[in-house]
C-alpha cells in the first residue's frame, strides 16, 4: 500500500520541494495552495490551471482533505452546527460552526482527545489519543468555509468557489490543548492567516489554553496577532488544583506572571475563561478574590455557564448567583461578560458530541477506516 502525501500538512517550502520531486516547476506549489485554501477545491480534476500530469498525480498519490464527515448535529434554532469527523486512522474529532451575532465563528480542535484531565470537561474525561496534524486542523476550517459558500453541498465536493471565504472568526477552543500541540497548531494558524493562504485576519483568531506557561511565553514572541484566552476557572490554587492537574505544574501566581509578561510584550488584552459551577467557584468571595488577582491587568473575563457533562459531578451555577458574580466583578472594575449557553442542545461543549456518538451509534459508524 503506497503512502499518500498530505498536502495540507506541508509548509509552502515543503510543497515547493514536493513539486520539484515530482518534476514540476516550483510555482505549482502556490497554485495548489491557492486551489485548496482560497478556492476551497478538493478535487484535483477541477484544478484547471495545473498540468494534466500534476492533476493525475495529486489524485493518485496525495490526500487533499484528511477529514471524512461522520455526523453533523444542528441546533434547533439552526444557528449552531457541530461536525464529527473521522480521521484516516479512525480517530474522531469535532468542529462547531456558530452563526450568532452576524459572525460565522468556527471552533476548531487541535488534538484527538486531551491529556490535561480537567474533570468538568468531556474531552478531558475521554483522555488523550493523539495530536492533530496541521492539515487536520486547517481542513476543519475549509470544510465549513465550503459549507458556508454552498450549504446544499454539505461541505463535500462543493462546486469551485470564486469568492473570498466568509468565515469571520476562529476560536481554537475545541478538543485538545493547543499548547500541547504547539508546532502543528501554529503551522495551521499561519496557513489560515496567510494572505496568500486562507487569508483570515489574525485578530479574528483566538486561542484558548488551559494555562501552560511555556506556551504563553512562546506565544508572546509570535509575530501573528492572535488573541489569547486563558482558562482560569478558579481564584485560588486550592480550588484550581481540583479543577485540573495542570495547576500543580503551573500554579496561579506563575500563570499570572506569564500573562502579565504577555500583555506587556504584545500590548494585547487577555481573555480569562471562567466556567461557573454551582457551589464550586460561584461565591461572591471568590468573585472578589478573582478581581484582586486580575487587578491592573489588561484583561476581560468571559463567564461561561458550565455545560454539564454526563458522569461529572459539576453542575452549572444558578442564574441569580451567576448574575451576582458578574455584577461583583464589574463593581470591582474587572470587565466581564456572561456568555449565553448557545448551542447547548447540540452539545457544543468541549468533546461532548464525540462522547455521545461513541455511546449511541454502532461503533462501526465512526470507526470507518480502522
Ligand atoms: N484546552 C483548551 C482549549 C479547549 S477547551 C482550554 O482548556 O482552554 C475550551 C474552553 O471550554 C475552556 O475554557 C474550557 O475550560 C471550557 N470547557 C470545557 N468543558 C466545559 C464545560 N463542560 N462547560 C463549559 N466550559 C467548558
Ligand atoms: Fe483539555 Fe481544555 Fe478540556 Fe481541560 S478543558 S481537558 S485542557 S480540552
Amino acid at each position: 500500500m503506497s503512502e499518500r502525501v498530505h498536502i495540507l500538512d506541508m509548509t509552502r517550502e515543503e510543497l515547493r520541494e514536493q513539486m520539484a520531486a515530482w518534476g514540476e516547476p516550483t510555482y505549482r506549489a502556490d497554485q495548489v495552495r491557492h486551489w485548496l485554501l482560497r478556492e476551497l477545491e478538493t478535487d484535483p480534476a477541477r484544478m484547471t490551471n495545473l498540468s494534466a500530469s500534476l492533476r493525475a498525480r495529486l489524485a493518485a498519490e496525495a490526500t487533499l482533505n484528511p477529514l471524512v464527515l461522520a455526523t453533523e448535529t444542528v441546533s434547533r434554532d439552526r444557528m449552531a452546527r457541530k461536525a464529527l469527523f473521522t480521521l484516516s486512522d479512525g480517530q474522531a474529532i469535532e468542529t462547531v460552526l456558530m452563526l450568532y451575532d452576524r459572525r460565522r465563528t468556527l471552533c476548531i480542535s487541535t488534538q484527538a482527545g486531551c491529556g490535561m484531565g480537567c474533570p468538568f470537561c468531556a474531552t478531558g474525561l475521554s483522555g488523550f489519543t493523539r495530536n492533530l496534524t496541521p492539515g487536520e486542523i486547517v481542513a476543519q476550517v475549509l470544510h465549513y468555509a465550503r459549507w458556508l459558500h454552498d450549504p446544499e453541498a454539505g461541505g463535500r465536493d462543493a462546486a469551485p468557489v470564486r469568492r473570498p471565504t466568509n468565515v469571520t472568526n476562529i476560536v481554537v477552543m475545541g478538543m485538545g490543548e493547543p499548547f500541547a500541540n504547539y508546532n502543528a497548531t501554529w503551522q495551521a494558524l499561519r496557513m489560515l492567516t496567510d494572505p496568500q493562504g486562507f487569508g483570515l485576519g489574525a485578530r479574528h483568531v483566538t486561542l484558548s489554553t488551559v494555562g501552560i506557561v511555556p506556551g504563553i511565553e512562546r506565544m508572546a514572541e509570535e509575530p501573528l496577532q492572535i488573541g489569547l484566552a486563558v482558562s482560569l476557572h478558579a481564584p485560588t490554587d486550592e480550588l484550581r488544583n481540583r479543577l485540573g492537574p495542570i495547576n500543580r505544574r503551573y500554579p496561579i501566581a506563575q500563570l499570572l506572571v506569564a500573562c502579565r509578561h504577555y500583555v506587556e510584550r504584545t500590548r494585547r488584552r487577555i481573555s480569562f475563561e471562567y466556567a461557573l459551577m454551582g457551589g464550586i467557584n460561584d461565591d461572591l468571595i471568590q468573585a472578589r478574590q478573582l478581581a484582586d488577582l486580575l487587578d491592573g491587568l489588561l484583561c476581560h473575563v468571559n463567564l461561561i455557564p458550565l455545560n454539564p457533562v454526563e458522569g461529572s459531578p459539576f453542575q452549572p451555577s444558578p442564574p441569580e448567583r451567576t448574575r451576582d458574580f458578574v455584577a461583583e466583578l464589574k463593581r470591582r472594575g474587572i470587565p466581564a461578560t456572561l456568555r449565553l449557553r448557545r448551542g447547548i442542545e447540540i452539545d457544543a461543549g468541549c468533546g461532548q458530541l464525540r462522547r455521545r456518538v461513541r455511546q449511541e451509534l454502532p461503533l462501526r459508524a465512526i470507526r470507518a477506516g480502522t
